[in-house]
């Protein structure tokens, strides 16, 4: 089947319209009609090739929510008409401890929603910005969030469930005090899911113009963190840092607001590396620096399904696909509160 998506040739080319083909629907597989997708940091850091090892044509987005427009015969999950979601992964081993485990995010063999190995044409995989996908049931999400609801969802595919697999494994809640640092996609959702989990939610951002916007997101502080006085007030205040930063800063500042025996985890997946951090900052106070990637399928479903007893949505900009490179200098300039998702019915145009 070919189908209409949006991508690059190369990493100095902008994106533009492209016809790709998606395999038959295999037996387990699950065919989507795809209604939006999220535009996440990481889509702009592989397709202009900041990572190594971008495959080309790349056709980015792993925020993907539709409809099911087919199934293959041995599938029980879904149905045909059934809102679905896809996230980050849609192949893994299936039979490795982290697999048995539903942590395929850290499988050996996890197969990205894009950029992954694949036998199918063109030998990688094409993600979410696209008419339709099709994806073995294992990495098929159920969403039970109204429909209306339905492109704002679109983002906990990755910016979600990247946030709330730190919060929950350094057990974010009440009585915790947590800074989530860079208010961007993942920084956004990451202060409402804290602040939903019951913790006490400090926000750092380096722009002054957020310090209002994420208050009503949920964040009990804001710190400007250019502000040395307003860093200060927080010194080992914390139990857990999330820090979804996509680009190197000095992480030092944000050891020293952490607690005896916490932790800053890093969520954000810069090109170059941070400068490293001081040992002192470390061991003076048994603190810990840890990382996160996305989460995974249970866990998946699991935030899906407290954000729709919740009504937690993510805080979107709707774009056409032919604005996609517009919308990426954007998120650069950090102007975007707090997701772009692709209207992929524009896809068509
Ligand atoms: P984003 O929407 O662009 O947000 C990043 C935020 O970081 C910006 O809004 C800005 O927030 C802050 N920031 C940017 N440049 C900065 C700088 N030079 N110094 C200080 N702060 C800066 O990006 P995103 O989609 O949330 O993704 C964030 C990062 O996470 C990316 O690197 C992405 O690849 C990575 N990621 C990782 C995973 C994973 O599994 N670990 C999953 C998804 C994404 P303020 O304006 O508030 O300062
Ligand atoms: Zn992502």
């Amino acid at each position: 089947m070919t189908v209409k998506a949006y991508g690059a040739h190369a990493g100095d080319q902008p994106l533009q319209s492209l016809d790709i083909s998606r395999r038959a629907t295999g037996a387990h597989d699950v065919q989507i009609e795809i209604a939006y997708c999220g535009v996440c940091h990481s889509d702009l850091h592989q397709v202009r090739s900041e990572w190594a090892g971008t495959l080309y044509p790349c056709v980015p987005g792993h925020e993907i929510v539709g409809r099911v427009s087919a199934v293959g015969a041995h599938v029980a999950g879904v149905k045909p008409g059934d809102l679905v979601g896809v996230g980050c992964i849609v192949d893994s081993c299936k039979h490795c401890a982290d697999c048995e485990q539903g942590l395929e995010n850290y499988c050996d063999h996890m197969v990205g929603t894009y950029n992954g190995p694949t036998p199918d044409a063109p030998g990688h995989t094409l993600g979410g910005y696209s008419q339709r996908i099709v994806v073995h049931e294992r990495y098929v999400l159920h969403i039970r969030h109204p429909e209306e609801q339905l492109a704002a969802v679109a983002p906990l595919l990755c910016a979600g469930i990247t946030t709330w697999s730190p919060l929950r494994h350094w057990k974010a809640g009440p009585g915790h005090r947590v800074g989530v640092v860079g208010i961007g996609g993942l920084g956004h959702m990451g202060i409402k899911l804290a602040h939903a989990m019951g913790a006490h939610v400090v926000a750092f951002t380096t722009s002054e113009s957020k310090r209002e916007a994420a208050r009503a997101l949920g964040a009990d502080e804001v710190v400007v963190s250019r502000n040395a006085e307003e860093m200060a007030a927080q010194a080992q205040s914390l139990d857990f840092i999330l820090n979804t930063v996509a680009a190197p800063h000095d992480l030092d500042a944000f050891f020293a607001l952490l607690k005896r025996d916490g932790t800053m985890a890093l969520v954000g997946a810069p090109a170059t590396p941070h400068p490293s951090p001081q040992v002192f900052n470390l061991i003076m106070k048994r603190r810990s620096l840890a990382g996160s990637m996305i989460g995974g399928i249970p866990e998946t479903q699991e935030m899906l399904d407290f954000c729709a007893e919740h009504g937690i949505v993510a805080d979107i900009e709707m774009i056409r696909a032919d604005e996609i490179n517009a919308a990426y200098e954007r998120m650069l300039r950090g102007d975007v509160k707090y997701r772009f998702v692709i209207d992929n019915a524009t896809l068509a145009a």
